[in-house]
Formats: C-alpha cells, sequence, structure tokens
C-alpha cells in the first residue's frame, strides 16, 4: 500500500467493482462495494480467501456472506465517528459512481441511435443532408468523449475516497489493537494474534511458546506510592518487555498489571531463556519519582512459560502458561516457571 497505490488502478478497480456487482446481480451497496472493492484489488489475500470460502460453502454470495466478511474485515467494535465518517464517504462516491455510469449509458444508447440514424439515412441524402448528418454525428462524439472523461474522473474521485476509508479504518482498527496506557498491543490483539498463529502451528508444525507475567506485590507498590506512579511504572514494564521482545514476538497487556508474551518459531528452552532476560530487565530498573526525585527501589515480575501443543485449545495453552505463573508466584516471586507438557513428564 501507500507507495505504490495507482489512482489509475484503483479507478480500473472500482469500475470492474461496479460492472463485478452488476454482473452478478450484487446488492449495490457500499458494504459490498468495499468487500469486492478489495477483493479485486489483490491487496488483501485474506479478504479474497474468506470471500472464496464463503462462497464456496453458500454457493452464492448473498446477505450473510456479505455480513460476515464485512464484520471480520471491516467492521470494528467501536462505532466511532471516523467509521461514520468513513461509510458516509462510500456512500457518496457510490452514489456518484452510479450517477455517472447511468448517465454514461444513456448518453451511449442516444449515440448509437445517432449512428444508426446516420447509417439509415446516409443511402441517397444530398450532400447538405450528409454534412448536416455528420455534424450531428461529431457533436454526439464529442459529448460521448466528454462524459466518459468525467466517468473517468468520478472513477477516479471515488477510489480516491476509498483508499481514504481504508486508511481510516485502519486507523480505527489499529486503535482497537493497543492499550491507550502503555502503547503496547492490548487483550484483543494479544486474542487475534495467538489465534492466528496456533492455526499457522497447526498446518507447519511450528513451535510456539506463550509467556504470562504479573508483576510482583503490586497492590501493595500501589498503595505505598500511588496509583499514578503506579500507572508510571505500568509504562515502563510494557516498554521494557516490548523492546526485550523485539521481533521475536509481540507483547501485550493481557490485563491490569498482566503481560502476555507470545513467541512464534520459540521453542520451550529459548522462551524461558528470554523471560529470564525479560525478567532481569525489569528487577533491574531503578524507579526514581520524576517530581520528587526520591529513590523507590525496585519492582520484579513472575513469568510463566508454555509451549504450544497443536492438538490443544487455546484456552488450554493460556491455562498452562497461567499455572506455570502461579507456580512462579507460589515459589517466592521473581523468577520463571515452565509448564512441563504431560506427554514430556511421561518420558
Ligand atoms: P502478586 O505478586 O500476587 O501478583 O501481588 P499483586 O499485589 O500484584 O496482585 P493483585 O492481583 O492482588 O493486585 C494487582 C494490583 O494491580 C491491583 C491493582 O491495584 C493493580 N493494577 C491493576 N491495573 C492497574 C492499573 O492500570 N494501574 C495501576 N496503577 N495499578 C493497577
Ligand atoms: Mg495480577
Ligand atoms: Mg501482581
Amino acid at each position: 500500500m501507500g507507495v505504490e497505490y495507482s489512482f489509475e488502478k484503483a479507478a480500473l478497480n472500482a469500475q470492474k467493482t461496479m460492472a463485478l456487482l452488476m454482473d452478478r446481480k450484487i446488492k449495490q451497496v457500499p458494504q459490498n462495494f468495499t468487500i469486492w472493492f478489495e477483493y479485486l484489488s489483490d491487496t488483501n489475500p485474506q479478504i479474497k480467501e474468506a470471500v472464496n470460502r464463503l462462497l464456496a460453502e453458500k454457493g452464492k454470495f448473498n446477505d450473510e456472506v456479505a455480513k460476515e466478511i464485512y464484520n471480520e474485515f471491516f467492521s470494528s467494535e467501536k462505532e466511532t465517528k471516523q467509521i461514520r465518517e468513513t461509510n458516509r464517504l462510500v456512500q457518496q462516491s457510490m452514489e456518484t459512481l452510479l450517477r455517472e455510469i447511468r448517465a454514461s449509458s444513456t448518453g451511449l444508447s442516444n449515440y448509437e441511435e445517432t449512428l444508426e440514424d446516420f447509417a439509415g439515412k446516409a443511402d441517397g441524402a444530398s450532400v447538405l443532408d450528409l454534412q448536416e448528418m455528420v455534424r450531428g454525428v461529431i457533436a454526439e462524439t464529442r459529448q460521448m468523449s466528454e462524459q466518459s472523461h468525467s466517468l473517468n474522473e468520478n472513477l477516479q474521485k471515488a477510489s480516491e475516497e476509498i483508499e481514504i476509508l481504508k486508511r481510516k479504518l485502519e486507523v480505527v482498527e489499529n486503535e482497537n489493537l493497543t492499550d491507550p496506557l502503555t502503547g503496547i498491543a492490548n487483550r484483543k490483539k494479544f486474542d487475534v494474534v495467538l489465534d492466528e498463529l496456533s492455526a499457522r502451528c497447526k498446518s507447519t508444525g511450528e513451535k510456539m511458546c506463550l509467556v504470562l507475567s504479573d508483576i510482583d506485590f503490586f497492590k501493595k507498590f500501589n498503595d505505598e506510592h500511588g496509583h499514578l506512579f503506579g500507572d508510571q511504572v505500568l509504562k515502563l514494564v510494557a516498554k521494557t518487555l516490548h523492546t526485550g521482545v523485539d521481533e521475536k514476538g509481540i507483547a501485550a497487556r493481557y490485563g491490569g498489571e498482566e503481560f502476555g508474551i507470545i513467541l512464534p518459531e520459540t521453542n520451550l528452552q529459548m522462551a524461558a531463556r528470554l523471560a529470564d532476560t525479560l525478567r532481569q530487565s525489569v528487577s533491574a530498573k531503578k524507579l526514581v519519582k520524576r517530581n520528587t526525585g526520591t529513590n523507590v527501589g525496585k519492582i520484579t515480575m513472575s513469568f510463566g512459560v508454555a509451549q504450544y501443543d497443536p492438538t490443544e485449545n487455546i484456552e488450554t495453552f493460556v491455562s498452562r502458561a497461567d499455572r506455570a505463573l502461579y507456580k512462579a508466584k507460589e515459589a517466592g516471586r521473581n523468577q520463571v516457571k515452565i509448564d512441563v507438557p504431560v506427554m514430556a513428564e511421561a518420558v
């Protein structure tokens, strides 16, 4: 996206989308236009896949299919102003498009009539009559080309508007997946990634690990230093985990003072090692109150690690990591525990 975006391509796609909707007798509403525009522009293979899959399942593209696709890819829990605004934009561009297409097809049939008229009368017509007729054809042709020019312009404008809509949806989607306090991924993003990766592990057999971590005695910390300072510490912890995980996976705020780290292509041993590095980084931070300069010591975290077993469901996987975290707490906190799968224990 972005740099390689071409208005010509998008305009052509918008045109193709309209043709496809008409051809397949799909309702010409913004929702369907958005779905098929995406489908044809080939920028989002997941949408294409989902549409193809549902088409194969249901036999045809109906309201039910449209709703499912739209909810999965375009809708957002938050009915924000942005979404309403972008919907209005698409609605507008759709209306312009339809008006233009109708106007141009009326224009086209007028033009065809003129041409037929010309062909019919040309035989045996006087030179003067012919000249008159040619003038008529030239005028019609000019009008047609003007109309098709304005159709192109409007198609282009509509595609630009659709592109704006897409960017706005991306922004909204991003906001929905980010934790506002710490700026890292939120629980929803965590769930989405875990879902996607578990499916990938099932098909490719790659290893994946989950680390759940929780700040030790954070309630006491809040009580002693105030909730606002507690919030600052949460931000620092999030940043430390996010930086420490880097490209190796994704760190998300799982709940209040709990963080979840998903590590694709990582085995249990590697994950436990990374968790311990993170544990040390957090406990190495010296906490100083900015306003008074008072040193308030440090905080520690406990970690639980589990490796995904492709035969288990996500809930079991998460609860195993949670069980390991609980063990780390029980064993005295500020440490990493792993959940040893039953199979491995037996070996
Ligand atoms: P443990 O070592 O067993 O985890 O002890 P704990 O005190 O951390 O555990 P507990 O679950 O009892 O308390 C969690 C605390 O985290 C309670 C709450 O005050 C604090 N907390 C949760 N979310 C936030 C937040 O957004 N900001 C701040 N400042 N504190 C939060
Ligand atoms: Mg907790
Ligand atoms: Mg805690």
